[in-house]
């Protein structure tokens, strides 16, 4: 991914050591929920809060530049703001991954029969991943 640093300033967020640690996790690992990401800031900055990455976290989604995953009975993970995609979800070890799925005809089907305008064509599949199902 482009510097960190860049990328902030170019979605006019204030760039701090916290911000660009908290960018850098998620271009690593992809989804994360507050906590997991406050487990590993915390290895850098000892002395940050939740609150405090929540809080960054938050200045950064307004500015839609982390997106929220949210995950039926679970907390949400968040991620780095990327085309519209999907995601599976492992039941057993709570991994989110992407998926690209074409959702046009699903959206369209599922429009005529509610009559609803769809906004959101986001789907979120569960089951075992192929690591915890080889365990
Ligand atoms: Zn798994
Ligand atoms: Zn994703």
């Amino acid at each position: 991914m482009k510097n960190a640093e860049m990328l902030l300033r170019e979605h006019q967020i204030k760039v701090t050591p916290q911000r660009l640690s908290i960018v850098g996790e998620l271009d690593g690992h992809v989804h994360m929920s507050v906590e997991e990401l406050y487990e590993a800031i915390k290895k850098k900055f000892p002395s940050i809060s939740l609150a405090t990455v929540y809080k960054n976290i938050n200045a950064m989604m307004e500015k839609n530049f982390i997106l929220e995953v949210k995950i039926p009975n679970k907390k949400s993970k968040y991620e780095l703001a990327k085309a519209s995609h999907s995601h599976v979800l492992c039941q057993e070890c709570g991994k989110v991954e992407d998926i690209s799925l074409d959702l046009h005809d699903l959206t369209a089907k599922a429009a005529n029969m509610t009559d609803y305008k769809i906004k959101e064509d986001a789907l979120i599949l569960s089951g075992v991943c192929p690591a915890c199902r080889a365990s």
